[in-house]
């Protein structure tokens, strides 16, 4: 059986991918610091160990126990206004701590990787949908420290024949479709979240940022992609590695504004939003949609979740009942 070692397997996409993997036949060794990630959000399934990237005693353990294959690699802060206010905490936790996890795994002589990225590492889109040739300028430490790490992967592959697929993913929505497990931030700061959250009572209202964008409802257009669709395409990515290393975007294609949002999640919990209409945050530009032809030609990747309804669905039952 092949092991594959999840680092930051506790946290939002890991957990997913953790489940997806072990339902698919691999074994799977998590290794998280619990800074963010949830205990309970690790599949029973999965062998535990509490490794941190800045410590580099507890990556060199994990390869010692574990006869790994392949790494997926999620352990990333990315709270984009908190990485402007403090960059050397990402700069050193995302730069520095994927330096640590590529030399225990050299020195252990494992050589594949998937990793997180994002399409924070394009910054301010030229066009849409964006392809994986779009220009990367991103407007912020946390896109740049991705955009760094997918150069280092360039880098180490031609000195060290290290393989690599960097998927970057768009906007990550919904839960697991049994409900297990979901999307849990402290703070959260997504819109799907705080809308179902604000639809609860638990917040007083969902306030949206800015509706003079240049759409046709005024608000701002994301991609949303199902978590359980992103989980898949890892795993492709972790089956690809032997004949391809780049860059994938992970997006549906499909765009919906934040007000599609808000109606969406009224139509599937029965009961209305509570909404404020406020200024625009800084940063967030008018429309972001992925081009994935990319993806699905090279990974045979196919999303399921192309209805933005059926994705609020998994995470409006996963608020009714959420563990962590
Ligand atoms: N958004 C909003 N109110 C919120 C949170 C987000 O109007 O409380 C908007 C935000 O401006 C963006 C979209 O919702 O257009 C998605 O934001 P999110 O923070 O979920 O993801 P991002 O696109 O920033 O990665």
């Amino acid at each position: 059986m092949t092991t594959i070692l999840v680092m930051g397997g506790a946290g939002y996409i890991g957990s997913h991918t953790v489940k997806h993997l072990l339902d698919n036949g691999y074994a799977v060794v998590v290794a998280d610091n619990l800074i963010y990630g949830h205990r309970e959000a690790v599949d029973p399934r999965a062998a535990f160990i509490h490794a941190d990237l800045m410590d580099k005693a507890s990556l060199d353990a994990v390869f010692e126990k574990y006869r790994i294959e392949a790494v997926i690699h999620f352990a990333a802060f990315a709270a984009v206004g908190e990485s402007v206010a403090d960059p050397e905490k990402y700069y050193r936790n995302n730069v520095i701590g994927t330096l640590n996890l590529l030399n225990a795994m050299r020195s252990h002589h494992v050589l594949k990787i998937v990793f997180s990225s994002t399409c924070a590492t394009y910054g301010e889109p030229q066009y849409v949908p964006m392809d994986e040739a779009h220009p990367q300028n991103p407007i912020n430490p946390y896109g740049r420290t991705k955009l760094m790490i997918e150069r280092i992967f360039d880098d180490y592959e031609r000195a060290y024949g290290l393989k690599h697929i960097a998927l970057r993913y768009f906007n990550a929505a919904g839960a697991s479709a049994d409900s297990s497990i979901g999307e849990s931030h402290q703070p959260e700061t997504h819109l799907i979240p705080l809308v179902l959250q604000a639809i609860q009572g638990k917040r007083d209202s969902i306030k949206v940022f800015g509706t003079d964008y240049d759409t046709p409802d005024g608000t701002c257009i994301r991609d949303y992609i199902h978590v359980e669709d992103l989980a898949l395409a890892h795993r492709l990515a972790v089956e690809k590695l032997d004949i391809y290393s780049g860059c994938l975007n992970l997006g549906t294609g499909i765009g919906n504004s934040v007000k599609e949002i808000i109606t969406a999640a009224e139509q599937v919990s029965g009961r209305p939003c509570p909404v404020e209409y406020t200024e625009r945050r800084p940063g967030d530009p008018a429309r972001l949609l992925a081009n994935n032809t990319k993806a699905r030609e090279i990974l045979g990747w196919n999303p399921k979740y192309t209805d933005i309804r059926d994705i609020i669905q998994t995470a409006w039952n996963w608020e009714l009942k959420r563990r962590y």
